[in-house]
This record gives C-alpha cells, structure tokens and sequence, in this order.
C-alpha cells in the first residue's frame, strides 16, 4: 500500500488515515489521559485536530483560539493514527475529560 501525506504507518495499527493531535496526547506516558479537547466533527468521520487540557488552558491565557502560525499549542502539533486518536478520545471520554469547543 503506497504512503501518500494523508496516511501513516503506525506502529500498532498498521496504515491509518492521519490526524493532529498535541504532542502531549501522543506522547502520554501513563494509562492516564491528557484530556481532549476539539471542535465538534463535523460528520461522523471528521476527526478534527485535538489538544490537551493543559494546552486548552494555555489557549484560553494567549485569547483563547488556536492561530495558526500565531498562538499555537506549547510543544506544537502531531501526526497521529485515527486508531489511535479514537482511542485516546474513548480515553478521555471515559474519564469525564473529553471537551468539545463551540466555534
Ligand atoms: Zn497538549
Ligand atoms: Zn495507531
């Protein structure tokens, strides 16, 4: 299967389409969620980019959206799997720590 920019090979679920999440959703060290917080999909497939908690409220300090290029999530932005983004969503959820922003 050829790799083209909207897939990866991850390591656990073989090749996914790509999302962005903040790096320290990938990087969760402990079963322990970061949080998750996103714009609401905008169908049943849309996974939007997503960020912690702790980058939410760093958001919220520096006006309170996301900028491109401008005010951006501290440690930046990650590929991730689907797979593994719907996991660590179901995570999150599972914890009581899955936001949806309002746009
Ligand atoms: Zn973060
Ligand atoms: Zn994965």
């Amino acid at each position: 299967m050829p790799m083209d920019d909207d897939f990866c090979d991850c390591a656990e679920h073989g090749p996914q389409p790509i999302t962005f999440v903040c790096s320290h959703i990938v990087d969760r060290a402990s079963p322990e969620t970061a949080g998750f917080v996103s714009f609401p999909a905008e169908d049943g497939d849309d996974l939007r980019d997503a960020w912690c908690e702790a980058c939410e409220a760093y958001l919220q300090e520096n006006g309170g959206e996301w900028v491109e290029g401008a005010v951006e999530v501290p440690g930046g932005i990650r590929i991730i799997c689907a797979e593994c983004y719907r996991r660590r969503e179901a995570d999150a959820r599972l914890a009581g720590r899955r936001i949806v922003r309002q746009e």
